[in-house]
């Protein structure tokens, strides 16, 4: 996985360039969750689940139908004051959906662990892409500290936090001066 921190950082900056202005403030509290719960399935090792299992890591937890699953759920108790398939209760379900499903989607991109089963529970296959850039992280915070620690945090800067400023700086400038929102 890219460190948790980086998967919230690209669901902030997707807020901040797609999300309308008058959200309330849970939507914020929501889209942090979203974008890291995923990585809960690294609690299974606690309870003996081996790693390639379906409910293992980066397994069923990791693919964009568990994101679909998860978005229904989030827009079902935390928004339920918005009408149903009215444009806003769309957005949101659209917006969580694509956020936890970003997650399984970045980890793809990292060079370690095994790969991320992107189509489960259809196929168990778990994939890469062929381009994978990132350093992957280690799992628990004592290994964190360490030189690879430092190499997931450069390589992280590099791609995945620079990309989100220059995506949520840009985004809030044409709001502002261009959408005037
Ligand atoms: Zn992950």
């Amino acid at each position: 996985m890219p460190s948790l921190i980086s998967h919230a950082a690209v669901a902030v900056a997707a807020g901040a360039a797609f999300a309308p202005r008058d959200v309330p403030s849970h939507f914020w509290g929501l889209v942090v969750v979203c974008s890291i719960l995923p990585d809960a399935d690294v609690l299974g090792f606690s309870f003996g689940i081996p790693y390639h299992h379906f409910f293992g890591h980066r397994g069923f937890f990791h693919s964009p139908f568990f994101s679909l699953l998860l978005s229904l759920l989030v827009v079902g108790i935390f928004f339920r004051s918005t009408d149903m398939f009215s444009s806003r209760w769309f957005f949101y379900l659209i917006f969580f959906f694509l956020l936890s499903a970003s997650h399984g989607i970045l980890d793809a991109f990292t060079n370690g662990g095994l790969g991320i089963a992107l189509l489960s529970p259809f196929d168990l296959t778990r994939y890469f892409f062929p381009w994978t850039p990132i350093e992957v992280s280690p799992i628990g915070v004592k290994a964190f500290f360490s030189k690879w620690g430092l190499a997931v945090m450069k390589s992280e800067l590099q791609w995945i936090w620079l990309p989100c400023v220059v995506m949520a700086v840009f985004s809030v400038l044409i709001r502002r001066f261009v959408l005037r929102q």
